[in-house]
């Protein structure tokens, strides 16, 4: 529930008012309250008025209170009924439309379970009437999308057609560029081009891309009348939908033009304005020196075009060279779309200790890239129609290149691993490979330590340090200081990769050092699979592990050594948080 939007809350008996209350109490200053003892009036009346609304209502009762002002589903606000008992909220109304969001927010709030029945939910393959959404795809004309869906859903062979490569999410095996025009049932078609390639006979659905940036100039007080006919010819004559332009761009000195600000302002567009400085760098196919005694740039509509496109993109194209009118130039630019590369940490192991987002980007992916046994563990979550390129141990600087690769190629691309995807783990060598050609995020997972110590008590209550003891990487010098300046340190030490068959000298080795430094009756823990169906959690001490105890740990466990300070309480590995506990209100956020 991130959107600010209020929401109307209908409740027209106690327990429904009772658990409006908690909406209320769980989304501050979002909820409007609606308690007229008219609930159809009330129902109405929030839906006039508010984002999105929750009718503590029965789904007849509402769809009849509602039918007579339902309007267009891309603007009415979502609807979800709950039941009387508060078993479920259902998805009525605008379901893509942040309906079907808003039933899951309600169920976490009052525990009840979230009913959505939208056919591609069901389904788990993406909505076509918000494919692309959140990419800035806009669908030309909604009239196909109800029979292409069917085609869809239905598994008949529907044809995908896209200019450019654009990080979308997977449709399902029967939608593909692969299908012949002649045996397509449904067309899907990404484009900025407005030329239909020709009669269409199936339902045919064509999603305008954000992939255009108009770039404009003009003489001083020129009409935004003038400036907005240049416009619209040089898009109309290169064949570009005016529905694909993502801004006009302009010299900074224009920012305050009124025509161009007009002609922008008309058409929806948002405006992005450049130095004159930056532009004289942008290479262009007609600059003029007239222009840059002007200001200070041979170029603005062409350069300021191409800057903005190649800004938002991966690079960019000049699609419609400079056009003049009396007072005023125009050019379109294309971008080249930046594929999506999300660094996904799946947790230790049990699915509900991956994060939610976490899981949004497995859906999100058409390519999804990991170890085997990762992927196994996350097969199921896959939407139909991804593709999964699974790899070996050891490989990692080959996966982490065609991750990255992919999504140089386009793609949506999720890179996953256990833990979180930054420790000692596939975010830095994806990120080595990574240039500013596509766009990156990271999901944080929970590691392997913070699973551990939640098992072992409270070990990681202060300082602590993260080593692995693997040497196949880094020189076992190196580690051997770091595990050296830790015992001096007095840190509470996490390793990772603690031992191997072939490993199997460091461990103790590393024990040793941290002896000399603290205690025999130190706590050690030890955790192997944590969070995992095999789970084994061990808590021991530094002298028990050095004669012996180091055995139990393999690949799959990870070691907690306490700092000086650290004890056992009641069977419970805890490192309290200080050596004395003082009150220092401005300094301790508990
Ligand atoms: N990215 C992972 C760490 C990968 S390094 C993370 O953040 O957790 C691999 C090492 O992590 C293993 O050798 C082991 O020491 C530790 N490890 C990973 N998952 C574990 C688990 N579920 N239980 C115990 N140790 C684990």
């Amino acid at each position: 529930m991130t959107d600010s939007a209020p929401i109307g809350v209908i409740a027209a008996t106690e327990r429904g008012r009772t658990a409006a209350a908690r909406l209320a109490a769980a989304w501050p200053g979002r909820v409007r309250t609606f308690t007229e003892d008219r609930a159809g009036e009330a129902l109405r009346a929030a839906f006039a008025e508010c984002g999105a609304v929750v009718a503590f209502l029965a789904v007849g009762a509402a769809v009849r209170a509602l039918a007579p002002v339902l309007g267009d589903k891309h603007t009415d606000p979502p609807v979800v009924c709950v039941d009387e008992a508060l078993q479920h909220a259902v998805a009525v109304l605008g379901g893509h439309h942040g309906g079907n969001d808003l039933a899951s927010g309600v169920a976490g709030v009052l525990g009840c379970q979230p009913v959505v029945t939208t056919a591609s939910d069901a389904a788990s393959t993406a909505a076509l009437d918000s494919y692309g959404a959140d990419l800035g795809f806009a669908v030309a004309d909604p009239a196909p999308l109800a029979s292409a869906g069917a085609a869809l859903l239905s598994g008949r062979p529907v044809r995908v057609e896209s200019d450019q490569a654009w990080p979308l999410p997977p449709l399902p095996p029967n939608a593909s560029p692969q299908t012949p025009p002649e045996s397509a049932a449904a067309v899907l078609r990404v484009t900025d081009r407005t030329a239909p390639p020709c009669a269409e006979t199936v339902p045919a659905v064509t999603y305008r891309p954000p992939s255009l940036v108009v770039g404009v100039g003009s003489a001083r007080g020129a009409a935004a009348e003038e400036v907005g006919a240049l416009i619209d010819a040089s898009l109309d004559e290169a064949g570009l939908a005016p529905a694909s332009v993502r801004a006009l761009a302009t010299v900074d000195v224009k920012a305050d033009e009124e025509g161009i600000l007009r002609a922008a302002r008309d058409r929806g567009w948002p405006v992005r304005v450049f130095a004159a400085a930056d532009l004289a760098g942008v290479e262009v196919p007609n600059p003029s020196e007239a222009v840059r005694a002007e200001v200070g740039t041979p170029s603005v509509a062409e350069a300021a075009a191409l800057r903005a496109a190649a800004d938002d993109g991966a690079g960019a194209d000049l699609v419609a060279a400079k056009r003049k009118s009396a007072n005023a130039t125009a050019a379109v630019a294309r971008l080249r779309p930046r594929g999506r590369l999300a660094l996904v940490g799946l947790g230790p192991g049990a699915r509900d200790l991956a994060a939610p987002r976490a899981l949004a980007e497995l859906h999100r992916a058409s390519v999804v890239v990991g170890l085997d046994q990762y992927l196994d563990q996350v097969r199921d979550l896959l939407r139909p129609g991804t593709r999964v390129l699974a790899s070996g141990l050891g490989q990692e600087e080959e996966r982490a290149r065609t991750a990255v690769g992919e999504a140089r190629a386009g793609a949506a691309v999720a890179l996953i691993g256990s833990g979180d995807a930054g420790v000692y783990a596939m975010a830095s060598p994806a990120l080595d490979f990574a240039g500013a050609d596509i766009d990156v995020v990271g999901v944080p997972g929970i590691t392997a330590a913070v699973a551990a110590a939640h098992r072992l008590g409270a070990p990681l209550g202060h300082d602590h340090a993260y080593i692995s003891l693997s040497d196949l990487h880094t020189p076992w010098e190196a580690i051997e200081r770091r595990v050296r300046a830790a015992a001096e340190g007095d840190f509470t030490v996490c390793f990772y990769n603690p031992r191997s068959r072939r490993r199997d000298w460091q461990l103790p080795e590393a024990l040793d050092i941290l002896a000399r430094h603290r205690p025999p009756q130190t706590p050690v823990g030890h955790v192997r699979n944590a969070a995992r169906d095999d789970e084994r959690a061990v808590v021991t001490t530094l002298q028990a592990m050095r004669e012996g105890g180091a055995e139990d740990v393999d690949m799959y466990t990870v070691v907690l050594v306490g700092s000086s300070a650290s004890r056992t309480v009641a069977g419970r590995f805890v490192t309290p948080r200080g050596y004395t506990w003082r009150s220092a209100a401005d300094e301790t956020v508990p």
